[in-house]
């Protein structure tokens, strides 16, 4: 199995703050309270994608940041909601949170969603905290900071090009010099043959995989069952670079060459035969122009087929060979997509949550207490204390949640310090 990984940073957006504001009326001088609140951060998700095939990408960006919520204003006015993030991944990418080492998912299906970090709540703003006994509250909630994850990414590459050809025409050169990464090779039981497979870069945004089958004549030949082997490595593979010398060097002919080959694959498996081909002669530096021509007229003439001159030696040809060839990909894999989508049409949407708590637990630690619940926390974390209203408000919701009454129970009183939401309490009654 052949392995990408890649380690990125998501953070999601943090919620705007809440204002305090009144109204400005030319009969009072205060008005009533118009502090909007703050938006809400953006969530963050990773997506799977059909048009990724590797976590290459992630070499070069791998922070990805949702955008924030904005303050509140006055006139009630509620700040922007932060935009949504979408991270896009290849299909199969599994997800690990990295710090604790946790696997969160597996994205195998297309357009499959993972909320992946939640953006922070907005902060109140004191409009909000108006009530019967409070008409005039100085009071407001700053924004929530958005999550921010560690995450690991993994990613079982699957070869959508595979090269074949005889020994020495040049497989193993190709693949290093087209490469870009060197995937990790994990588990493989080969004795002497290798597969060598490498991502190939076209841009930032495409790219395919490709890797280099050797024994496929070899295997052939003394039927130590290569055959299945090589069918493994070409699991996913959808189109094949078959690599011809077209110099003919070590007295070989191309022709009969590419006709032995095309014979033995047919053989391993009838399948392969409608599979996509593109043909390519290699070491064309080795014989001149009008040699070459000539070779790529007999392959025309006597198979039909269209021959790709390179020189992996002086880079001739290369560039192109690997342009036609993710044209050729992109082709096989819209055919694929649609022919998918005729087939089933709804999508499966998973989405992560992350456990809420309801309601609020009261322990004892030594001499102090922790309050835990997610409304409570809430609140201790984003109330803006520095505001004058702030701590009898605070005092206010313990009482009415019935925490005050469940501290006392616990053997609470006066001056005793509790923690919600990491931050201390001294109470005072
Ligand atoms: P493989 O057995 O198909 O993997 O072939 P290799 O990549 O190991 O190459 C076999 C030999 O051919 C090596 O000595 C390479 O240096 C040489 N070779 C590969 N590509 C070229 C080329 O474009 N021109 C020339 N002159 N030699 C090449
Ligand atoms: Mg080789």
């Amino acid at each position: 199995m052949f392995v990408d990984e890649a380690r990125i940073t998501i953070k999601a957006g943090d919620g705007g703050d809440g204002v305090i504001s009144f109204r400005k009326e030319r009969a009072q001088r205060y008005g009533g309270p118009d502090g909007g609140s703050g938006g809400r951060g953006g969530d963050v998700y990773l997506r799977a994608v059909r048009s990724m095939n590797t976590l290459i990408r992630f070499n070069k960006k791998n922070v990805f940041v949702a955008a924030d919520g904005e303050d509140g204003a006055p006139q009630n006015r509620t700040g922007k909601s932060g935009e949504d993030l979408r991270v896009e991944v290849p299909i199969g990418t599994v997800v690990y949170d990295a710090d604790r080492n946790v696997r969160l998912a597996d994205l195998d299906q297309e357009e499959k969603e993972l909320l992946i970090a939640k953006g922070g709540e907005g902060g109140r703003g004191n409009k909000r905290f108006t009530d019967s006994s409070r008409q005039a509250p100085r009071l407001r909630e700053l924004g929530a900071a958005g999550e921010r994850k560690e995450l690991k990414l993994e990613l079982e590459l699957l070869a959508d090009v595979g090269i074949i050809g005889f020994p020495n025409v040049g497989k193993s050169s190709l693949i290093s010099k087209i490469s870009a990464q060197k995937p990790k090779i994990a588990n493989y039981h080969f004795t002497t043959m290798d597969p060598h497979p490498g991502v190939v870069r076209i841009n930032d945004w495409k790219d395919f995989v490709a890797v280099d089958i050797p024994g496929l004549i070899e295997g052939a030949h003394d039927g130590k069952g290569l055959g299945n082997q090589f069918l493994k490595h070409l699991g996913r593979t959808q189109l094949l670079l078959h690599l011809v010398d077209i110099s003919g060097s070590e007295g070989r002919d191309p022709l009969e060459d590419w006709r032995t080959l095309r014979r033995e694959l047919v053989q391993f498996d009838p399948s392969l035969a409608s599979m996509g081909e593109i043909v390519v002669g290699n070491k064309r530096d080795l014989i001149d122009k009008e040699q070459v021509l000539r070779q790529k007229e007999r392959f025309r003439e006597e198979t039909g087929k269209k021959l790709h001159p390179i020189s992996v030696a002086t880079g001739k040809g290369v560039e192109r060979l690997v342009q036609s060839t993710y044209d050729k990909l992109e082709k096989i894999w819209e055919k694929e997509e649609k022919e998918e989508k005729e087939e089933k049409e709804e999508k499966e949407r998973q989405v992560y949550r992350f456990s809420g708590e309801r309601g609020f637990l009261v322990k004892k630690e030594g001499d102090r207490f922790v309050v835990e619940g997610k409304e409570i926390e809430r609140l201790a974390r984003n109330l803006d204390f520095s505001t004058t209203d702030a701590a009898d408000y605070f005092y206010e919701k313990l009482e009415d949640e019935g925490i005050i009454e469940r501290l006392e129970n616990k053997g609470a009183g006066d001056g005793s310090l509790v923690e919600i939401g990491g931050k201390e309490f001294e109470l005072a009654f």
